[in-house]
């Protein structure tokens, strides 16, 4: 059978910031089940998950960068259970730490350059030995963005050149460029490439795999037409590449996310009793945090970040409550000070209608997906968007803007849709939508039905697992012919 290996800095359940490690942690597990060997290797951070696995160390060696030797080793992991071989790359001093990405103050680490240099460079020598060298190489995001470059242009990794590369690109706003002053860390190749590793004067790991993958993809077809239509300083390159560009729509992991067996749930979905289900949870919500009863519960997960939109949904809030609409909200997430503080004034603010969740927590996560009646996801940009796919699996009506891979996934419900679109994101777009809200809650036949309809939908990985491979295999092809 060929051999796909992602390359990836995430991959759930052993490390999850977000989108990336749910999908790297399901995708190859539908292509293992669709005839098509997938891998995966991620870093070996000081995680718990990490820590209790029993591993075996398959590959040992070291790698110079500028002038500092680091030591590395490939260890894979034991357990079979997860649905195919999970290897990590452990690198000493670089990634043995608490945290993916930030220092407990919610900065980045100083050594990001060194660290994603080291991690892809630990890792195509690992692959340069023939018996670990796949057929298709398939890396996510900027992290690994500088491997399709290194990989045919530098001859410390040959035997790997005419394996095709995939990038996906799951979230461009990240572009991983630095100064050229960190060129040492490169592995050799000839200078005469330089212009395939540069953008606007910096070494741009996103654009260099723009250039250089064989083929790129989003995580959704309209967000690959949205960033190639206008995406500030890359729009140039989208446009120039486009031919070898598509948009593959993210699944969910059905079996992971699954209501009637989550154990993190408060109660858990029997037969297709989605009535009780709701009720049981939203109960248990409600009671926790103390939130008045018998009101819509809108529900935000994610990282307080621009893009997302927090801040937009606390003015929202804020103009909500103070007109007297009764709805609940509880808000889930971490990142930026000032929206944090934000969302800790509205709950001071409205103790009994905003419950603040300023964390990250999976378990918390899951309880919200399974007892809120709506989700909120007011993105400026949405490169697919997964709380949406995950809220309508538990029955969860999903409210979005009009944007990226929402648009793809959710139509509005009175055209016949999943749930309710937000077409901007003004304060009136948010509080026409707060009115169809207490409109739809009101209606119980008609939120029932919706709540039946969204969790029969099917968005499993089988069918874009399938689009991967077929992918692959028409790379493939090029190489035999
Ligand atoms: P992102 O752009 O952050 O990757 P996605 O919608 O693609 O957004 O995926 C977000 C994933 O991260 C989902 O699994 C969501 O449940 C999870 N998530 C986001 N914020 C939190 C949080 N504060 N606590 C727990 N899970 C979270």
């Amino acid at each position: 059978m060929p051999k796909v290996i992602h390359i990836a800095t995430e991959c759930y359940p052993a490390a999850k910031a977000g989108g990336l490690g749910d999908v790297v942690g399901a995708l190859p597990k539908y292509q293992n089940q669709n005839g098509f060997s997938a891998e995966v290797i991620i870093p070996q951070y000081n995680l718990p998950w990490i820590s209790e696995q029993t591993k075996e160390k398959v590959y040992s060696s070291s790698i110079s960068v500028d002038n500092e030797t680091i030591h590395f080793s490939i260890n894979k992991v034991i357990d079979q259970t997860l649905g195919y071989a999970l290897y990590f790359a452990d690198i000493k001093g670089k990634f043995d730490r608490p945290s993916i990405y930030l220092h407990s103050d919610g900065k980045g680490f100083a050594d990001e350059v060194e660290r994603n240099i080291s991690f892809q460079r630990s890792v195509l020598q690992w692959l340069s030995v023939e018996k670990y060298s796949p057929d298709v190489i398939h890396c996510h995001d900027h992290m690994t963005g500088l491997i399709p470059f290194m990989t045919q242009y530098s001859p410390d990794y040959h035997k790997l050149k005419d394996k095709p590369i995939i990038f996906t690109i799951h979230n461009g706003q990240y572009h991983g460029a630095f100064d050229w002053k960190h060129k040492n860390q490169l592995p050799n190749y000839d200078l005469k490439h330089n212009g395939l590793l540069d953008w606007d004067n910096q070494i741009h790991s996103l654009a260099s795999a723009i250039k250089c993958a064989w083929h790129v993809n989003t995580v959704s077809p309209n967000y690959m037409q949205e960033i190639i239509e206008n995406s500030d300083t890359l729009q140039s390159l989208y446009h120039q590449e486009k031919e070898k560009c598509s948009g593959i729509l993210n699944g969910i992991d059905d079996q992971i996310w699954n209501p009637a067996t989550d154990e993190m749930t408060y109660s858990k979905l029997k037969g297709s009793n989605f009535k009780n289900f709701k009720s049981e949870n939203k109960n248990a919500l409600v009671q926790e945090y103390n939130l008045v009863r018998r009101r819509p519960l809108i529900g935000f997960i994610g990282r307080f970040a621009h893009q997302k939109g927090a801040d937009l949904l606390c003015h929202s809030i804020e103009e909500a409550l103070s007109s007297n609409l009764k709805i609940n909200f509880i808000i889930l997430g971490s990142g930026d000070k000032i929206i944090e503080q934000k969302v800790k004034g509205l709950s001071d603010k409205y103790p009994r209608e905003v419950i603040a969740l300023i964390m990250y927590n999976e378990s918390v996560a899951r309880k919200l997906y399974a007892g809120c009646d709506f989700m909120m996801m007011p993105s400026r940009f949405e490169p697919c968007g997964l709380n949406q796919l995950f809220a309508m699996r538990y029955g969860t009506i999903p409210i979005v803007h009009e944007i990226g891979g929402l648009k793809d996934t959710v139509r509005d419900i009175d055209d016949g849709g999943e749930g309710l679109v937000l077409k901007g994101l003004k304060p009136e777009d948010f509080l026409y939508n707060y009115k169809r809200v207490t409109e739809l809650y009101q209606n119980r036949t008609r939120l029932q039905n919706q709540i039946k309809f969204i969790s029969q939908l099917n968005y499993s990985w089988n069918k874009s697992a399938q689009e991967y491979i077929s992918l692959y295999k028409r790379y493939l092809k090029k190489v035999t012919t």
